[in-house]
């Protein structure tokens, strides 16, 4: 059954929307959030289209659930605190089944992150989902991707190249045992942005970024901003169990170094600065630019909508 516009809205989106910060949710012009003296507001917006970001067989749940994980990890990347978020929804059709399973996969990314649906926008269209995140940061501190000094160690969080592993998965070009293939389509489906770290490291990290496109395009955003080299140490990577499984490790080295949408945190520590709990150093910061991972890079090095061309 479809149902129309504003009671798809007030059916669907309307009671995600309470929190501490929240002063006006769904249903007006705009929603109105309220900041602790002194705090600013970090914002950033991130889509996922379908067939580009997403294989169109994702269940509606997951989309929902990694369209907002993906955009709530450039909060963590700043080390900000939640405030709420707007989603901006296509759809090619109101379809309430649908839209019940999107609304689940919603409540749970609003439940894990203390982020609230505050409002949005509902068009019609191929299904695209644009989350636009709201995060309170302190007047005097936040987490930038410049600001790393030579000899300042290099970190990442959790494991890197699974939702790569995932990924070829779902095209059919890898097939893991169960409990593996569970695992991996666990971290591609439901990835997890690593809000409570990145509030962790604020105030003791030099420089962060949140890894969406692989880690050898990001470090480098990280290293540009920072005017230095970054030196990735390949045998260092943190490595899941279930890729692992893949047994060749060329291609796991190649899914760990350029594959996309893990959403874990990079991050640099000084030397006097403990590593946090589930985070590996994998490398250090240098004199010079770009990223040096001690080995020939002949595959891309992750994910750009846009490539140069020859012409
Ligand atoms: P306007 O025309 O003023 O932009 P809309 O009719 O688009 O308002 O939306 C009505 C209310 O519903 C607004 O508060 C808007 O933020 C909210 N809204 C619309 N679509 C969504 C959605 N997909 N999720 C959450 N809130 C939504
Ligand atoms: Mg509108």
């Amino acid at each position: 059954m479809s149902v129309t516009e504003f009671s798809l809205i007030h059916r669907f989106f309307s009671d995600l929307g309470g929190g501490e910060a929240v002063e006006l949710a769904v249903g007006d012009d705009c929603a109105i959030l309220r900041l602790a003296a002194g705090e600013r507001i970090a914002t950033s917006v991130d889509t996922q289209v379908v067939g580009v970001h997403f294989p169109v067989q994702t269940s509606p749940g997951d989309v929902a659930f990694r369209s907002v994980s993906a955009a709530a990890s450039d909060l963590a990347a700043m080390g900000a605190r939640p405030l709420g978020m707007t989603v901006a929804l296509t759809l090619p059709e109101a379809e309430e089944r649908w839209l019940t399973a999107f609304r689940r996969g919603l409540a749970d990314a609003v439940g894990m992150y203390t982020l609230p649906l505050v409002g949005g926008d509902t068009t019609r269209g191929p299904l695209s989902v644009s989350v636009q995140v709201l995060g309170a940061l302190p007047a005097d501190c936040a987490l930038l991707r410049g600001g790393a000094q030579a000899g300042h160690a290099l970190y990442v969080s959790g494991t890197l190249g699974d939702a790569a592993g995932a990924l070829a998965m779902l095209q059919g070009s890898w097939q893991p045992g169960a409990i593996d293939a569970e695992f991996l389509l666990q971290r591609f489906n439901r990835p997890t942005a690593r809000i409570k770290l990145g509030r962790e490291l604020l105030g003791k990290a030099s420089a962060a970024i949140d890894l969406s496109d692989g880690l050898l395009i990001d470090a480098g955003h990280l290293a540009k901003a920072s005017s230095l080299r970054v030196h990735i140490d390949p045998q260092l990577l943190p490595i899941s169990p279930a890729l692992s499984s893949r047994g060749c490790r060329d291609t796991i080295l190649r899914w760990a170094l350029s594959g996309g949408d893990d959403y874990e945190l990079c991050f640099c520590l000084g030397e006097d600065v403990a590593s946090p709990v589930g985070c590996t150093r994998i490398g250090w910061l240098e004199s010079g630019e770009g990223v040096d991972c001690g080995r020939e890079i002949d595959f891309l090095p992750g994910y750009q909508h846009f490539q140069a061309s020859e012409a």
